[in-house]
């Protein structure tokens, strides 16, 4: 469990403590606020990431996310949830550009065989290789 800076990048900051620790396969789940934020959503027909974002406060309603090795490096994938003053949510997957306001996360490693990345040619995204 932990406590992100102030200011810092949400996505960068979780890869940093991800990497700093040897943390290889994890869940990560985080709530808290942000300064402003920028999600991505995947466009399944051009199959190009559209960002979006958002340069105001908004509440971490919730983060979901995991680790896995990607090029032989840890690599967070996370999708959050935001709410701004009037409840309204906004969502996507989390990329940089989102800068906290205060946020607590809870990290969990295990033990395992790697979960490695790579292109996969339905859907065009970076997906674990391990059998279904
Ligand atoms: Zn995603």
């Amino acid at each position: 469990m932990g406590k992100l800076s102030y200011g810092c990048d949400l996505l960068e900051e979780l890869t940093k403590i991800s990497i700093e620790r040897g943390i290889k396969l994890g869940r990560i789940e985080a709530i808290g606020a942000v300064q402003k934020a920028r999600v991505g959503f995947y466009n399944q027909e051009t199959r190009i990431y559209e960002f979006h974002s958002f340069d105001r406060p908004l509440e971490i309603t919730k983060l979901a996310g995991n680790i896995s090795g990607k090029e032989g490096n840890p690599f967070v994938h996370a999708h959050i949830t935001l709410s701004d003053e009037s409840g309204k949510s906004y969502g996507g997957h989390l990329a940089s550009g989102t800068v906290v306001f205060a946020c607590e996360f809870l990290l969990d490693a295990f033990d395992g065989p790697a979960f490695d990345r790579r292109f996969d040619e339905e859907t065009g995204l970076p997906l674990w290789s391990i059998l279904k």
